[in-house]
């Protein structure tokens, strides 16, 4: 859904004074364009998406990766989403429904910036959750340091 213009131009003007936010691109990206970078902040480390803000801002469902949007995000949501959703595929190993391809899909841009490209392709999911996986390690105030290493799902096969 896309954000009202107020509060389009608020997620904007915060960015805007983010020390991450980066200007090399021709327009402003969330950290390094496109891929993203592993900054600290507050004593945490966190990976900003390297997506670009005038159209990141607009999205009801993105969120900034540091949690600076306030009442404009919906970060917290989409991550309890997204462990729930890792939580279900690990209980599950090497398979994966057709509606938690669809939550995938719809988590993967959210949390990561990126434009998923999560379809039945193996590979694609098993990238998708690696990522998410990988990401979340970053999130726990507590954790600190390098992320654990994650765990692989080589034999990951799609069901419909
Ligand atoms: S989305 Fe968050 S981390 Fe990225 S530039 Fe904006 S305020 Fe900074």
């Amino acid at each position: 859904m896309i954000l009202d213009k107020p509060a389009q131009v608020e997620r904007m003007q915060i960015c805007r004074n983010c020390k991450f936010v980066d200007y090399s691109a021709k327009r402003p990206t969330c950290g390094k364009p496109i891929i993203g970078n592993i900054v600290e902040y507050e004593g945490n480390k966190y990976r900003t998406c390297g997506c670009f803000l005038d159209v990141k801002t607009k999205f009801s469902a993105s969120a900034c990766p540091l949690g600076k949007w306030g009442n404009y995000k919906s970060e917290k949501d989409t991550l309890d989403q997204a462990r729930e959703l890792l939580e279900r595929l690990k209980a599950t190993p090497g398979r994966i429904t057709q509606a938690q391809r669809q939550q995938l899909n719809k988590i993967y841009p959210a949390l990561i910036g990126r434009k998923s490209n999560v379809s039945q392709c193996p590979p694609c999911i098993r990238t998708a959750v690696k990522e998410l996986e990988e990401y979340l390690s970053y999130r726990p105030k507590a954790k600190r340091g390098r992320p654990p290493k994650t765990q692989k799902n080589e034999n990951l096969k799609t069901e419909n």
